[in-house]
């Protein structure tokens, strides 16, 4: 990506960066500072989809990153959602309107999830800035078909974030975008959230719908043995030892501290507190 390309995108928004290419085809944006959540422009032939929208007011942005990359006036052929949380669903209507297009999430993601309890508790606030007209706009994605626009791109349920989370797969290059269901950053680690270590990390726990689920969908995913992961968080991974790196996490996220040991207790309260502060508390308002 040359630095003139990146101007009209970094005019925008607060240290937002066009990433890099994760995979052939795939753009990563990371939408804001710190650990903000990345969208993916995805290239299949012809058309692009584009994955997640980042939080509310980043619709602007995101045009202008897809018009960076493929030209004034670009549309999608549709917007696939991972999951309905905030930082990910945020602009999917300013969007939608926008463009023109319609939104696809897996059917288990309507209504929305339930979810951890800080984002839980935004669950009013979300509902009523996410689906201003009722859930008309959203299309269920029907896993025989997938997401229109991306038949090289498989659909894998990876319940467990959310209810109804997905990931997409590209066997071509085993590509795999994740969502929260894999991240590259460990935000339920204080010292690797605050120093932002490269590490393959499982979802934010404090947000998270269904531990048990989770840890199942990373092993699922394991056994796809990927290439490369493009996260919802933290950079693009590539290489061979992802596979390994995944069964190994799914297996430690199985193993978690003992509820109430101190290690448990003490980290979770601090990193929970840490990400109200910076992320999750303020942002989603
Ligand atoms: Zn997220």
């Amino acid at each position: 990506m040359e630095a003139s390309q990146n101007d009209s995108v970094d005019r925008y928004l607060h240290g937002a960066t066009l990433e890099e290419t994760a995979a052939a085809g795939v753009y990563c944006l990371v939408t804001g500072k710190r650990r903000d959540s990345n969208v993916y422009f995805v290239r299949s032939g012809e058309t692009w989809v584009l994955v997640d929208t980042g939080w509310r007011s980043r619709a602007q942005l995101i045009r202008s990153a897809a018009e960076t990359l493929f030209g004034v006036g670009a549309r999608p052929r549709a917007i696939a959602l991972t999951h309905m949380h905030p930082d990910h669903a945020g602009s999917a209507f300013e969007l939608t309107r926008m463009w023109d297009v319609a939104l696809y999430a897996l059917p288990d993601e309507l209504p929305l999830p339930p979810s951890g309890p800080i984002i839980g508790a935004l669950a009013g606030v979300e509902r009523r800035w996410m689906l201003p007209s009722g859930q008309d706009g959203l299309t269920p994605i029907d896993l025989s078909v997938g997401v229109p626009g991306l038949p090289d791109w498989q659909v894998i349920p990876t319940p467990g974030h959310t209810p109804g989370h997905l990931a997409l797969f590209r066997e071509g290059d085993r590509a795999l975008i994740t969502g929260d269901a894999v991240l590259t950053v460990n935000l339920n680690s204080l010292g690797d959230a605050l120093s932002q270590r490269h590490t393959i990390g499982g979802p934010p726990r404090f947000a998270t719908w269904n531990w048990r689920a989770a840890t199942e969908s990373v092993a699922e995913l394991a056994r796809l043995e990927p290439r490369v992961v493009a996260p919802g968080h933290g950079r693009p991974m590539a290489g061979p030892v992802l596979p390994s790196a995944l069964s190994a996490l799914a297996e430690r996220l199985n193993n978690p501290p003992a509820p109430g040991s101190a290690a448990s207790s003490a980290g979770h309260k601090l990193a929970e507190e840490f990400l109200k502060l910076f992320d999750y508390s303020r942002r989603a308002r």
